[in-house]
């Protein structure tokens, strides 16, 4: 990876050992040629491996002997332009401790200077704008460096040799404060800012991948404010906070979830918030879990150190529309969301928004992975014969470019149903195409004729015949991303539960069980289908999808007096009628859906603000000590099929006789769990088969993933479950690449 330190550290580590020669990056990696004695190349081989800069990521070392040159002393050679242009630009780094200690040392040259960066931290992916990674490339280019900067840069003792973005006060980007319509506030921008904020102002602030609003996280008025400017009536806001002390007094940290908080990609981290927790509860409204984050650029960490308690620190944007990042459109699309702005004058070239984990099951896991990972690599289980571009789906969108063993998966573009998201979807290819010098072969997709991505994939080979069309299903990619993310060639059983996707036989899926490998799947299994009243209404209004599961369980015996019919009595008939009628009620196996329809049944959501929303009410208010469960039979047949309505049934028989609604929730959990279980070995007994795989954004459940992974493994499957890949919809793009590399590659083979 290019701007990690690694030929200055190869550099360093040739003189240490007295060895002659050179390094250069030559695309595929870094290319060393050493000579000297045999035990000065040992020691030289050995302190690769064991000294390497934070940043480097070593996959192999491949060594070979050749004769001497005579040369005298060690070089660092000029990348090769020619040949593969495949250098990898890395992604954000949150400021090293190095750099954190300078600016809060009044002594130093960058003291409070909030770009302060080196070879071990800074931006890096959202500053390039191609390869190879060099000033001249980034948005750095309109800063000339000072005699200062330049001196640093040369040395190769320095730890900014070489640093692209290095800069200080006296040669960089400046902050300013100014107010919404443009006017400038006196006084140091970040202290007065610090104040603001701390106040209950809202402020703009221009960060590494695009601008953020905040305020402070203690003042209810103030996140009322935000909630309504934004119009975000109820998805939670991320907290930034100075430390891991300052983490610590709001939520109960796991030692994984400090690690990742503390890790140089620095996510969003959901955790379990305390109850004393002094953070107000309109930051994360009906939750018991938090989105902490700590700082991760200079003017995060002098802003929070100036604050003193914990802030808001979400995207800047209106509803879930893509963050603002350049400087023309923040002002306009911002000016009525904040009331002051600190802004500089670093263009940002690329759009990131912050990464989101949590932990289920032990593990941390990636719920969106985009800043601080993206474009990092993930390995593909093998070397695809042509490169691939894979479009993602609809919602949470990602592209990936699969280049040989190497796939790019793009940082988070979003909804694609936005204009702003699609355009940004569209910018991405073309700059994942440069910055990694591949021209796809095979463009991948959903079957999903209607998403933008489907459509943009046909338009791209309509005009390029050179280009194959590879259709993935929905849920076969999801179970390739998990189990290429675990390097599992084989095949396996995969269970994907998610909200819909389009199914091989045109009618929605959800609730999947497939046989499946890299290349290809068969449907084996899938919960009991119902209809959806309304379609896409019944997405925004789970009650409907308890109507539609009642009547599945029950038709016209179903009991009468449940409350979820008296709170919606006003469209009950009406919408029953719709339901019968077939018209406007698409049938899915979704179990997305089911979840939806247990929360209404439970009353805890009948109408939701955004995707997934009951199933989380569901999940949060569940007793997990809590061991009950409903009876319920697979039915056996080609397809096994999860009967829904034998839950349903147990739930409303449960709320008939009184059981507390966080009994019932979990009860559900633990049901179903069972089922798919069940269904597991129902077909590890037909196939032989002994590994499960699971994916799908349902399994961001942490308590059905916990209760379908203890089952399983007490019934000796092995498991594979995601972590780097998300399992939602942001893994998709991954997994159609895999599905497409896996078919290129047979049809190579013949
Ligand atoms: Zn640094
Ligand atoms: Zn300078
Ligand atoms: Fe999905």
């Amino acid at each position: 990876m290019q701007g990690v330190g690694f030929r200055p550290f190869v550099h360093g580590a040739a003189r240490g050992c007295g060895l002659a020669g050179f390094v250069r990056n030559d695309g595929r990696g870094a290319l060393i040629e050493v000579e000297g004695e045999d035990a000065q190349i040992e020691a030289f081989a050995e302190e690769l491996v064991r000294r390497a800069p934070p940043l480097a990521r070593i996959e192999r070392i491949a060594r070979e002997s050749i004769a001497t040159t005579g040369a005298r002393g060690f070089a660092i050679a000029a990348s090769e332009a020619s040949g593969e242009r495949c250098a990898l630009i890395a992604p954000d780094v949150a400021t090293c401790a190095d750099c954190i200690a300078e600016i809060f040392d009044p002594l130093a040259r960058r003291h409070r200077y909030p770009f302060t960066n080196c070879t071990n931290c800074g931006p890096r992916f959202t500053i390039a704008l191609g390869v190879p990674w060099d000033r001249a490339q980034t948005t750095m280019s309109g800063f000339a460096m000072c005699a200062d900067c330049a001196r640093e840069y040369a040395d190769p003792r320095d730890r900014r040799f070489h640093a692209q973005p290095v800069c200080c006060p006296a040669c960089g980007p400046r902050l300013r404060l100014e107010t919404n319509d443009g006017k400038p506030e006196p006084g140091d921008p970040i202290a007065r800012a610090a104040a603001l904020i701390a106040s209950g102002a809202i402020v703009a602030v221009k960060g590494i991948g695009g601008h953020h609003l905040a305020t402070s996280a203690l003042d209810a008025r103030a996140v009322a404010a935000l909630r309504e400017r934004k119009r975000r009536e109820e998805r939670p806001f991320a907290v930034m906070v100075a430390d891991l002390a300052a983490a610590e007094r709001l939520a109960v940290l796991s030692d994984a979830s400090r690690r990742w908080l503390a890790s140089a990609e620095r996510p969003i981290v959901l955790v379990p918030r305390r109850a004393d927790a002094p953070v107000v509860d309109g930051v994360a409204p009906g939750s018991h879990l938090v989105g902490l984050l700590l700082p991760y650029t200079p003017l995060h960490h002098l802003l929070a150190r100036e604050i003193a308690a914990p802030f808001v620190l979400t995207s800047g944007n209106v509803s879930d529309e893509p963050i603002a990042y350049c400087d023309d459109d923040a002002r306009d699309r911002l000016a009525a969301l904040c009331d002051f702005r600190l802004v500089h004058d670093r263009p940002i070239h690329m759009r990131c928004d912050d990464s989101v984990a949590h932990e289920a099951r032990g593990r941390v896991r990636l719920l969106r992975r985009s800043r601080g990972f993206a474009p990092r690599p993930l390995a593909l289980p093998f070397r695809a014969p042509r490169p691939i571009l894979a479009c993602g789906g609809e919602l949470k969108n990602t592209i990936c470019l699969a280049v040989e063993e190497r796939a790019f998966v793009s940082h988070h573009l979003g909804d694609l149903e936005h204009y702003a998201a699609f355009a940004s979807f569209r910018e991405a290819i073309g700059h994942f195409e440069r910055l990694f010098d591949a021209r796809p072969g095979v463009v991948a997709h959903d079957l999903h004729p209607e998403y933008l991505s489907t459509k943009h994939a046909a338009a791209l080979a309509a005009a390029d015949p050179a280009l194959a069309l590879e259709s993935v299903q929905h849920h076969h990619a999801h179970a390739a991303a998990c189990l290429a993310e675990a390097g599992h060639i084989g095949r396996a059983i995969a269970v994907c539960f998610d909200g819909l996707g389009y199914g091989s036989d045109g009618t929605l899926w959800g609730g999947e069980l497939l046989l499946a490998d890299c290349a290809e799947f068969t449907r084996a299994g899938a919960l009991a289908p119902v209809a959806m009243p309304g379609g896409s209404a019944a997405i925004r209004e789970p009650w409907r999808m308890a109507l539609a599961h009642l009547d599945a369980a029950y038709g016209d015996a179903t009991p009468a007096g449940l409350a979820v019919m008296q709170r919606n009595a006003a469209r009950w008939d009406a919408v029953r009628a719709v339901l019968r009628s077939g018209t406007y009620a698409p049938v899915t196996s979704s179990a997305g859906r089911l979840f939806d329809a247990v929360a209404a049944l439970l009353g805890l959501r009948d109408r939701v603000s955004f995707e997934g929303q009951a199933a989380i009410a569901l999940e949060q208010c569940a007793d997990p000590l809590e061991r009950g469960e409903y009876p319920a039979q697979l039915r056996d047949g080609p397809m096994l099929e999860l009967p829904g309505a034998e839950l349903i049934r147990g739930v409303v028989g449960d709320l008939r006789a009184g059981r507390s609604v966080p009994q019932i929730a979990a009860r559900f959990h633990n049901s179903l769990a069972a089922l798919v279980v069940a269904a597991c070995v129902r077909l590890r007994d037909r196939t032989g088969l002994g590994v499960a795989a699971l994916s799908g954004g349902v399994f961001q459940n942490a308590l059905l993933l916990e209760r379908v992974c203890d089952r399983l493994e007490r019934a000796d499957f092995s498991v594979l479950t995601h972590s780097a890949v998300p399992a939602n919809d942001g893994g998709l793009s991954f997994g159609q690449a895999v599905v497409a590399a896996a078919r290129d590659r047979q049809r190579a083979l013949g």
